[in-house]
């Protein structure tokens, strides 16, 4: 699989290099590499003989930190394919990845540990209950069902449990799978009649992560193994921990799957807030070895605020550009680089407090005058910090401004009630799915 934003890299590493460099040097040792495949955690390069792959190392290892993933060592993460060797192996690799299906081998992220992740108030619950499933696996959450939209670190925690538990528990038996590995697991065991093998293993492990678990949806011969796996597990005290994007009830999977999924923790993971924004680029750019002022990183997470993945993204973009001009990044150039990532993760600017209140009174049946008055009356007071979270959340303003939009309350009153709702949603299923519907009613 060749990973869009990586083939990008790739070529703006060659763009880089072809100005730096001969045209005969960059026919001989560069022109000839070929980029085989590529993900956030691994890029395969071809190349025709072991020279073409040290020369490229040796001249250009730090050009192409800027452009591509890393390794938790800092290095670049690729893996070299000799031609001949290539010719044989690709096709393999393409068709089935050896390694992703024998379930002996345990495929962890080395950058995805607790230490890398940036903790906020949108994610520290669930970090938390990661840390203490981590710490005691089987013994406190059972099984711990992490949801969230793209992008916010579900995967990164679901493979620091892992780490953490490989380290610590080194006797426990754990593996970590995407939803679409298990099921291909499956149908390769089928074919091969070892489908028993392939339970035992499975039902033999301590711990077992799954990734994405919303690709079982409409795949009803697969979820039946998948449910009888996890009851055995379960019955036996082993941990489980599942992601998705959506909470169980909200996926279309059967009843006894949804309660199973249901019967120990379910954890949401938020969009991080603008300060936790703010921390993840500074971390991100300082392990890339870019110095982001933080005026800049301000401005960036102002404007990328759903997705972290987006937010590398741009910090690779810059990385790279900020070699390339060897100057130092103010707005503008920064406005430059990324206009078009801004554009395209930027789709709620219009929205309005007025909007916000209306969705808010609908949902939670008060009138807009009541959320605007001083009321302190529950269900009034609720829907009250609930306008003002959401407020907070999809308005780019200041806070002043936009407090003064709830019939002139400040803006102390205005993050109090922020940080409550950020709380509660955490812990409150009903809660959530009426911001949920709030936030959908203003979107659509
Ligand atoms: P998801 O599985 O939720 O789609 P990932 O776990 O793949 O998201 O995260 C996307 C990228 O963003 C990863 O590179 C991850 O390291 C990074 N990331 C997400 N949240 C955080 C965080 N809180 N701190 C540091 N990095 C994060
Ligand atoms: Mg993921």
């Amino acid at each position: 699989m060749l990973d869009c934003e990586i083939k990008n890299g790739w070529t703006q590493f060659l763009e880089f290099i072809e100005n730096r460099c001969s045209s005969a040097e960059f026919e001989n040792w560069i022109a000839p590499i070929r980029l085989v495949e590529g993900s956030h955690e691994e890029v395969i390069l071809e190349v025709p003989n072991v020279f073409v792959q040290e020369y490229l190392l040796d001249n250009f290892k730090e050009v192409l930190c800027n452009f591509l993933p890393l390794r938790g060592s800092g290095e670049p993460a690729i893996r070299f394919l000799i031609m001949t060797e290539a010719k044989a192996e690709v096709p393999a690799a393409v068709a089935a990845p050896a390694e992703e299906t024998s379930p002996q081998t345990l495929k962890l992220n080395t950058l995805y540990v607790f230490d890398n992740f940036i903790e906020g108030p949108s994610n520290q619950f669930v970090k938390s209950a990661a840390l203490g499933v981590a710490a005691r696996p089987g013994k406190s959450y059972n099984p711990l069902f992490i949801h969230g939209g793209v992008g916010l670190g579900k995967t990164h925690l679901l493979h620091s449990i892992g780490h953490y538990v490989c380290e610590h528990h080194k006797k426990l038996r754990i593996q970590s799978i995407t939803t679409e590995a298990f099921i291909n697991d499956i149908v390769d065991h089928l074919r091969n009649k070892s489908i028993d093998k392939m339970k035992r293993f499975y039902r033999n492990l301590d711990v077992l992560l799954v990734d994405d678990i919303q690709f079982l949806q409409n795949r009803l011969n697969f979820e039946e193994e998948f449910c009888n796996t996890f009851e055995t597990l379960l019955n036996q005290g082993k941990q489980i921990v599942i992601t998705s994007d959506k909470p169980p009830g909200q996926l279309k999977l059967s009843e006894r799957m949804v309660a199973r999924m249901e019967w120990g923790l379910v954890a949401h993971m938020g969009v991080p807030d603008l300060e936790t924004r703010v921390a993840i680029i500074k971390h991100k750019s300082e392990r890339r070895g870019l110095n982001i002022p933080n005026q800049i990183a301000f401005y960036i997470a102002e404007h990328i605020y759903n997705n972290v993945r987006q937010i590398e993204g741009a910090i690779n973009r810059l990385s790279a550009h900020s070699r390339l001009l060897s100057t130092q990044l103010n707005e503008e150039i920064v406005e430059k680089i990324l206009s078009e990532m801004f554009q395209s993760s930027a789709p709620n600017q219009k929205i309005s407090v007025e909007e916000i209140l209306k969705s808010v009174a609908t949902v939670f049946e008060v009138r807009i005058s009541e959320i605007k008055g001083e009321s302190r009356h529950k269900e009034i007071a609720l829907a009250r910090q609930v306008a003002m979270y959401l407020a907070k959340e999809l308005i780019d303003d200041s806070l002043m401004k936009i407090a003064s939009s709830f019939g002139g309350k400040t803006h102390s009153t205005l993050l109090h009630a922020w940080k409550k709702i950020t709380d509660q949603i955490q812990i409150n299923e009903t809660l959530r799915r009426q911001v949920q519907m709030v936030r959908r009613n203003i979107e659509t």
